[in-house]
């Protein structure tokens, strides 16, 4: 039965693309009825960070990714972290050794770099490692061992022949060996595997059946085989998964916006959103669904509609999703989150009084409707919070319009809100249109400035209700203020 993992370097913060590798494998596991398991490949530990460990535990949690096996949940394959499992991979170095796949080498680092200048300014063919070490006699080693010598071990990559790997989306990936860099380390002078050998060993140990990971990894994909097969082992069936890239077809970067789920999580977005987003990444149902729960993607994503050409990541897209997503949400559920992220914008105070929270009851119904973040919240009802509002005077002044028309709207507006309290929203609609279409004005220029100096902001729920959430009072003192 199928095995996935999904195996991060904690590195850095998680990316949106990691993530999307991490969902195709959960989503993968669930639709087969496999297992799902977490993998820390933590073996470089200069650019480990306990912050991204931390980081990757709280992104997965929150969209709501769980895994079958990992470091907390031992399913008899363990450990999950490689930096507990060097033991494993010295023993299987040394049968590299004795199997003759694998030789150590004491190449100083000067040498090396040597060798790399010589080949920069020969423009030499042969690039990498020069294979000095390969051939080394049993005394020869024996005596470098006892002098004390630092060593590593490489990996001897065949001189001849071709490895060919099976990818399920791209088909058969095949290299010819001299194009596969000569002879890779694969255990380090401090014992440290590298990458190549933690990942293919514990792939096989962790009788992973299927490898999804992006296609940055292909051209290391053929070591990885003869790594299989210098083990004696079946290599596992890979899957790679087309790039995520901006709109202007690079690798997606901070370039084009956000990358890391934090920020998305931080920056008003639904894990319900995110999901759904990134699975169609590079995936596709048919041709036109779009909206998938976790639920639902648990149920129908395969292998055989992943992509192969590069997929973009459209940042309005996305927006619209988590608008989509807001408006489905229970609304107590909502309101909940949306009082908390007023809590946190000091919109409120913490914990919310009895009257903030039903100002708050007031705002909803009106605001629900305009939200595609949940951030947004905080500019959409801050003005019924606070009298004390910062405005830019020349947002208040319409386009084709200036200073003096501005302030003319705004008295006339003033006029139109005596007595406003005491009429219906309906019937305040009703004047509002009336007065302009009697006088010949733009509903919007009236609308603007009034905008303006009652909210702050050019952005607002819709001006009626927002006037009567405010009451007459405080809308005039706020028209008056802009004014003088
Ligand atoms: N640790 C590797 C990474 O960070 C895993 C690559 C793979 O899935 O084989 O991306």
């Amino acid at each position: 039965s199928v095995r996935v993992r999904y195996a991060p370097s904690p590195t850095g913060l998680q990316h949106i693309g990691g993530v999307r590798t991490a969902v195709f494998n959960y989503f993968f596991a669930k639709s087969s009825g496999g297992k799902f398991i977490l993998r820390i490949e933590d073996t470089d530990r200069e650019r480990y960070n306990d912050e991204s460990l931390q980081d990757l535990y709280e992104t997965l949690n929150w969209l709501g990714i769980t895994w079958d096996e990992g470091p907390d949940k031992d399913g008899g394959y363990g450990p999950y972290v490689q930096s507990e499992r060097f033991e494993i991979y010295r023993e299987y170095t040394e049968k590299l050794i004795e199997s003759g796949h694998a030789y150590k080498c004491f190449c100083t680092e000067e040498r090396l770099e040597q060798l790399r200048e010589e080949q920069k300014k020969t423009k030499s063919k042969e690039q990498g490692y020069d294979r000095h070490c390969s051939n080394l006699t049993a005394e020869e080693v024996d005596a470098n061992l006892a002098d004390g010598k630092p060593f590593v071990v490489r990996f001897r990559i065949p001189v001849e022949g071709k490895t060919t790997l099976t990818d399920v989306i791209m088909g058969e990936i095949t290299r010819k060996n001299k194009d596969v860099s000569p002879d890779p380390i694969i255990l380090k002078s401090d014992g440290f595997p590298t990458y190549h050998l933690a990942n293919v060993i514990d792939d096989h140990m962790m009788g992973i059946t299927h490898v999804l990971r992006a296609q940055e990894w292909i051209p290391t994909g053929p070591l990885h085989v003869l790594l299989y097969k210098a083990f004696g082992w079946e290599p596992p069936l890979y899957c790679h998964l087309p790039l995520v890239v901006g709109k202007d077809g690079s690798k997606l970067s901070k370039r084009h916006g956000s990358t890391s789920v934090r920020e998305f999580r931080k920056g008003g977005y639904l894990p319900e959103a995110i999901i759904n987003y990134i699975s169609l990444l590079g995936w596709s149902f048919d041709d036109s669904r779009e909206f998938f729960t976790k639920e639902d993607l648990e149920k129908l994503f395969n292998l055989e509609k992943i992509n192969k050409a590069p997929a973009v990541f459209d940042y309005k897209k996305l927006d619209w999703f988590n608008g989509q997503y807001i408006r489905m949400k229970d609304h107590e559920e909502l309101k909940e989150l949306l009082m908390s992220v007023l809590i946190d914008d000091e919109v409120v105070s913490n914990p919310p009084t009895d009257k903030e929270k039903s100002v708050f009851d007031g705002a909803f119904p009106i605001i629900r409707e305009r939200l595609k973040l949940t951030t947004d919240v905080s500019g959409l009802v801050r003005f019924l919070y606070t009298d004390e509002l910062e405005w830019n005077s020349d947002d208040a002044v319409p386009k084709k319009m200036d200073k003096a028309g501005a302030v003319k709207m705004l008295e006339l507006a003033r006029t139109l809100l005596e007595g406003f309290d005491s009429r219906s929203d309906e019937e305040n609609e009703e004047l509002f249109s009336k007065t302009v279409e009697e006088q010949g004005i733009k509903l919007g220029d009236l609308m603007q400035p009034l905008r303006v100096a009652v909210t702050g902001t050019k952005m607002s729920p819709p001006m009626v209700q927002s006037l009567s959430l405010l009451g007459e009072k405080r809308a005039l003192q706020r028209i008056d203020g802009l004014l003088s």
